[in-house]
């Protein structure tokens, strides 16, 4: 095989590394891996602002529990004053009375707000299960994300190092001068600066060449540029 015929081999396998390349580089699972891990940072927001506030009433419920415990038990001990067999002055058992009646309102009222910090407990319990399974399905989605993406950036990496083998094997039978040619004109000529030449034309720029370069074109190995586009020509390939 001549060596431009070599070179055409090697514009086809660095055509598929490019194309490899921008595949990798515009793959859809990073921002797709991107927002899922947003998503991820803003369910776990969300679960610890509800479980501070869920903890937060539970300190409040424990609070109001301690406060009830003491209005009760000064409740009865004044209870027991009032009726036990000490002999009270009248003005001292009216304050009693008193303290017990607002004991008892104390209480009341002390029991009202813990059965509404519960009622809030109940509620906010409801929403940090809610804010965990939601975290933990974004979670879940974004280690599939995660796995199926990196199998697909390795395949695509494991099909590049299998053509760059390639590239490698076919450049070192290519002379350098015309190695270091085709390196410096493919990206003038978007990645194809060799054309071949069907039915006398150049199949770069669709034009005809001169007679002169056909009769060239018969010797395998010479090196012609097309008189209009200036790529290299491949020659007939003489089996
Ligand atoms: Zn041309």
């Amino acid at each position: 095989m001549g060596e431009l015929h070599v070179l055409l081999e090697l514009q086809q396998v660095d055509l598929k590394l490019d194309k490899l390349q921008e595949t990798l580089k515009k793959l859809p699972v990073f921002e797709e891996f991107k927002k899922l891990k947003e998503q991820a940072g803003t369910a776990k927001e969300a679960l610890a602002q509800a479980e501070a506030k869920l903890q937060a009433k539970l300190k409040a419920i424990r609070s109001l529990e301690g406060q009830l415990q003491l209005a009760e038990d000064e409740h009865k001990e004044v209870l027991a004053r009032l009726y036990g067999d000490s002999e009270q002055s009248a003005k001292e058992l009216e304050k009693l009375e008193r303290r017990a009646a607002a004991l008892k309102s104390q209480q009341q009222k002390e029991e009202e707000q813990l059965l509404m910090a519960m009622e809030g407990a109940e509620e906010l319990t409801k929403v940090v299960n809610i804010a965990k399974s939601e975290y933990n399905s974004v979670y879940q989605k974004l280690r599939e994300k995660q796995k199926s993406g990196n199998e697909e950036i390795s395949r695509l990496k494991e099909e590049s190092f299998h053509y760059s083998e390639q590239r490698q094997l076919l450049s070192r039978q290519v002379a350098k001068p015309l190695l270091e040619e085709y390196n410096a004109q493919r990206q003038k000529f978007q990645g194809r600066p060799l054309a071949q030449v069907e039915k006398d034309i150049c199949l770069g720029c669709r034009v005809s060449v001169s007679s002169m370069l056909k009769v060239k074109l018969n010797h395998p190995d010479c090196k012609i540029n097309c008189e209009n586009c200036g790529r290299i020509l491949v020659p007939y390939h003489l089996e």
